[in-house]
Formats: structure tokens, sequence, C-alpha cells
């Protein structure tokens, strides 16, 4: 591995022509699809520049396979490479359900805090959808990533501290079985709401996208999403009031002018090319999501509910083979991309799964690392191989006529195309 470690400053990476990206390949199906999608990104990088700029990729282990090689599932070595590099990529690690450790994937966004999630829900024509016309469907969801439920704070009915306070403060009454109940704590803060809800208008404004949703369940848990809600709306008037118009000002001129001077409002607003901030309780968002998907562009949510939403939506245009992830802090440049995807132990060593998550997650790095031109090959490649229908057992299965690759095959064939 020769190469040069990418650097943060003034808010910008400093990407070298070697730069040093470390990569986890992961349990499961990960390295099937690993080795399908290396080659596509050296493709893709080659076409672009000659030869002139190249990565030096850099094997590092997490999950079950460094777990049986160091004993670690995490081990502190794979952190600091992520932290030296601040950008890296990888395939799904096993979390055991129930039981055993916590997830790998949720300790690596905690501890790099990777606050942002990104998953874009692009359709690419031929894909198979459940939807007569998936091509109404351009979403990009953004999943908060370090609060929520995912903090892991748990009890079980034995645990007699929490169920004293509840006691104590006259709550353990609102609980219909209390000797048998077990809880758990869903944190939401201001600040990781508000720097969660900025990033989200930061990419709409720098995406040429035209509306964020905030999707909450803030009718039921008022002090959490309900707060998230609030949070984000304060944040967008307070720091962007010339760049963004929102609900709560529509809601306003409707109150005290008219519904015509609310609606003239907000069509002058996006005349002058200001985002409209909205929101919606997430129970109708799935609804409308599948009705009328056209009226919805950046989704802002909560970790859990965008956990459902983004493989929901995924599977409108193709499902969670296709769909892409990245996780990242802009405060410190750290980046990490993933296939959406879990580890498929079923299909282990089949050959047979999807690697395109990964690989269109390795565009969303190029475009991360501003290497965009890489980004155009490999996303051209998959729409082609898509259109010619050569594709995995995934889409072949659903495809009329179409050509079944097996994993490796559809990315050499992906490699020739570019
Ligand atoms: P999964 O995503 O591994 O698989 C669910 C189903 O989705 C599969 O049976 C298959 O039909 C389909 N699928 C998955 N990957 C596909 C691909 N590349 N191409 C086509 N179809 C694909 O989810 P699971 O079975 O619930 O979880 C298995 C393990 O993965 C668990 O240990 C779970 O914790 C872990 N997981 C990890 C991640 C991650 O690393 N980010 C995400 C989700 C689940």
């Amino acid at each position: 591995m020769t190469g040069d470690y990418i650097t943060f400053s003034a808010g910008h990476l400093n990407v070298p022509n070697q730069p040093i990206i470390p990569y986890i390949e992961g349990d499961g199906i990960g390295p099937e699809i690993w080795q399908a999608a290396r080659p596509v990104f050296d493709a893709a990088v080659k076409a672009t520049f000659k030869g002139q700029k190249r990565v030096a990729w850099w094997g590092i282990g997490a999950g079950e396979t460094a777990f049986k090689q160091t004993g670690s599932w995490l081990p502190d070595d794979t952190l600091k490479a992520l932290k030296q590099a601040h950008v890296g990529i990888k395939g799904p690690l096993t979390t055991p359900v129930g039981t055993g450790h916590r997830s790998i994937n949720v300790k690596l966004r905690q501890a790099l805090d990777l606050y942002v999630c990104v998953r874009p829900i692009q359709y690419y024509p031929g894909t198979p959808s459940p939807l007569k016309h998936p091509e109404n469907v351009n979403m990009v969801v953004f999943r908060e990533n370090t609060e929520d439920i995912y903090a892991g704070i748990e009890y079980e009915y034995q645990t007699a501290a929490l169920k004293d306070f509840l006691a104590k403060t006259k709550q353990l009454a609102k609980v219909r079985f209390p000797e048998t109940s077990n809880f758990g704590i869903k944190p939401i803060s201001k600040e990781g709401s508000q720097r969660f809800v900025a990033a989200a208008i930061d990419y709409t404004l720098s995406h040429g996208r035209h509306k964020i949703t905030l999707v909450h369940k803030g009718n039921i848990m008022k002090y959490t999403e309900g707060a998230f809600k609030n949070w984000g709306y304060e944040i967008a008037s307070e720091n962007y009031a010339d760049k963004v118009f929102t609900k709560q000002v529509w809601q306003q001129l409707k109150a005290t002018e008219s519904l015509d001077a609310a609606n003239k409002a907000l069509k002058q607003a996006q005349a002058q090319g200001k985002i409209y901030i909205d929101d919606i309780i997430a129970d109708n968002f799935f609804q409308q999501a599948l009705i009328d998907p056209k009226q919805f562009d950046v989704i802002a949510t909560c970790n859990l509910n965008g956990d459902y939403i983004s493989d929901d939506l995924a599977a409108e245009v193709g499902g969670i083979g296709i769909a892409p992830s990245a996780n990242i802090n802009y405060q410190t440049g750290y980046g990490l991309f993933e296939a959406t995807h879990g580890t498929a132990p079923e299909f282990v060593g089949q050959n047979k799964l999807n690697p395109t998550s990964l690989i269109l997650s390795g565009a969303m790095m190029f475009d991360y690392l501003g290497w965009p031109e890489v980004s155009l090959h490999i996303r051209a490649a998959v729409a082609k191989a898509i259109e010619h229908k050569q594709v995995t057992w995934d889409f072949a299965q659903k495809i009329a006529d179409a050509h079944e690759l097996s994993t490796s095959d559809y990315g050499n064939y992906l490699v020739q195309l570019i």
C-alpha cells in the first residue's frame, strides 16, 4: 500500500493523488460483494485519471472475521485507521439478535460520531419494482445516526433502579404490566437534532434539491420526536432565514392573513430558490410515499424511523441490494460508506447476491472525495447493466428475459462497461 492520508482542514477534505482508503470486507456475503466491487472502483478511477490518480486500498478488520483472528469485534487499530484516513468503506457486519454484543455498525457510527446517514433512493430504468411508476421516486433519506434507541440503554424487568425511579415519580402506574415490563430509553438532544437538520439543509442547498420533510412521531413521543421536529424548525429559521421557507411560516400566514396569502408567499420563496421545509407524522409518511412519492425530496428523520424508511423506500426502487449509504460527520470530515443490507447469511458462498449497494456506496464515496467523474463512470455502468438486463439473481428472477450473472461476473461486466 503506497499512498498518502486524506486530511481535513477548514471544513474541507484534502485528497492526495493516491489516497489511502481503508476497507472492511465484512462478514457473510461481505467478501463476495467487496471482491466484485473493488475492480469496478479501480476501473472507474483509471478511466477518469488515466493512471495519474489511484486509490491505495488498505484492508482492515471488524466483525466476526476480526473476532476470529484477533479476539476483538472492533480492534482499536481499526478505529485508529479510520480516523487517520478520514474516509473508509465497508461491507456488512454480523450482529446477533437478542443476546451477545451490541451492533459493531452502531459502535463504529458512535465511535466516529458519524451523525448523518445519507441514503439516496434513486430509480434506475429497468429495475424491478412493485410500483407502477417507480420513476417518480427520487428522494434522499437523512437518518440521524448517533441518538435514539440506538444509544442502547435498555433495562430488563429484574432491574430495580429504573422501576424504583418510575414508582417514585408516579410514572409506573402508566405501565400496563409493571412487574414484567422491560424498558428502553430514547435520547434525542437539541444539539444532536440541530447539527443533523443543519446538515440536511446544507446538503439540500448544495445539491440543487428543493424541499426537506421532517418525518417524526411527535404526536406520541412529544419530548423526543416532537422536540426533534421543533428543534429542526428552530435551526432552520434561526440560521438559514434567507434560504428557507417553513411550513410554520406558511401556517402563521394562513392563520393571520389567508390561505391565498400563505400560498403566494410560498410560491414567491420557491421562485427565489428557497427550500421549503415541512413535516409529517411517520405513519402517514409511509402511505404517502407509496401513493404519491413525487411530493418528497429530502427526508430528515430520527435514527429508528430512518432505518425503517430507508429499507421501505429502497424496496420501491429495487431493494436493499441496490441502495447505497454514507455515514458522515461533516465537522470532522470522517466518512464511512457502506452497503445498506446485512450479511445475508443464508446466501454465503453462493456468489449470487447483488454487489450494487456497495458499488453505489463507493460512487457516493468518490463524490465525497471530490472525484465526481469516477462516480459518473460507476453509475453509468450500473444503469447500462440493468438496461441490458445483465443482472444478479435478485433482479433476474423479476425481469423478463434477464441474463443472470454471478456476483463476480456482474462485477466483471461492469468493469467492461467502464
Ligand atoms: P440482510 O440484509 O442480511 O438480508 C435480508 C434479505 O435481504 C436477504 O435474505 C436477501 O433476500 C436480501 N438481501 C440482502 N443483501 C442482498 C444483496 N446484496 N442482494 C440482494 N438481496 C439482498 O438482513 P438480515 O438477514 O436481517 O440480517 C443478517 C445479519 O446482518 C444480522 O447479523 C444483522 O444484524 C446484520 N446487518 C448488518 C448490517 C450492516 O452491516 N450495516 C445491516 C443490516 C443487517
